[in-house]
């Protein structure tokens, strides 16, 4: 079933109309949210980055954020998903072509769930991964459905048989093309901070307080290209991938081509929170 503003709906019963300016323009916002064992993980965190992603483009959510998370709930159970995702978007719905907002339009809600394996192969190997420009907007904390920058930097990586593509700008790391990226240097941990230039990642948020919870420190600052590939250790995060570590970039071996110690430790640790 598919929930369609208030409505479950069987999939061949939901349709968008072709003005719908979310096919058009890309103008809405989204959401991954994941389940572990029919529970929805860090529901609360997902709900208030879409409400805050809906803001931050002048958007009305279609009903309140409680009946939001009543009804994703109720579609999981609906489809009685065990391991998996939920996808939730929100445009600014349908209305005659024109790029400035519509007057009196009403937001559009989709969301449905599917089954997803965790991916425990990648998880505990680790996957190789390139480097690429960061060519994308400079609004990247938002959510938003305009994903071509990412969606061109992922073939990139794919073409060259590689799980990820790490995004630069000019020297500096910003984030992965659907991930957020981490650095371990002597036992400190690295990550971009949380501004205009990387989304703000659920995933990134728990590895971060577990980290400080076992006493690493944490360093919320912008790193080099030349630190990446001096870094001790490399994982990516994201609610798909969770903590995946990185042992390869383009021609480089990091960790020697295995999941470094400190990266293991924050493993195990979000393990125990699924
Ligand atoms: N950065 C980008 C660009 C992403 O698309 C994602 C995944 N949505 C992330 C980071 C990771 O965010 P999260 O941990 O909330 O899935």
């Amino acid at each position: 079933m598919i929930l369609l503003n208030e409505r479950f709906l069987e999939r061949d019963e939901v349709t968008i109309d072709i003005e719908d300016r979310g096919y058009q323009f890309g103008d809405g916002v989204y959401e991954v949210i994941r389940i572990y064992n029919g529970a929805c993980f860090a529901m609360d965190a997902h709900i208030e980055r879409l409400r805050r992603s809906a803001e931050q483009i002048e958007m009305i959510l279609p009903y309140t954020l409680t009946e939001l998370e009543e009804n994703l709930l109720k579609l999981v159970e609906k489809n009685n998903i065990k391991t998996g995702i939920i996808y939730v978007q929100v445009t600014r719905g349908a209305a005659p072509r024109a790029h400035h907002f519509p007057e009196g339009s009403s937001s559009v809600l989709v969301a449905y769930v599917q089954s997803l394996d965790r991916p425990l192969t990648k998880i505990r190997n680790g996957v190789k991964v390139t480097l690429t420009e960061d060519i994308r907007w400079k609004r990247c904390d938002i959510k938003s459905l305009n994903l071509l920058g990412s969606v061109l930097a992922k073939q990139k990586a794919k073409n060259k048989g590689f799980e990820e593509a790490i995004l630069h700008r000019d020297e500096v790391i910003t984030e992965g093309s659907s991930t957020n990226v981490f650095i371990i240097k002597d036992q400190a941990i690295y990550t971009h901070p949380a501004n205009n230039l990387i989304l703000n990642g659920i995933t990134r948020n728990k590895v971060l307080k577990i980290a400080r919870e076992k006493k690493f420190q944490v360093v919320e600052e912008p790193f080099t290209i030349k630190e990446l590939l001096n870094a001790d250790e490399i994982f990516i995060t994201s609610t798909t991938i969770e903590i995946t570590p990185v042992i390869e970039i383009d021609q480089t071996v990091i960790a020697g081509g295995q999941p470094g110690p400190v990266t293991c430790i924050l493993q195990k640790e979000f393990d125990k929170l699924l």
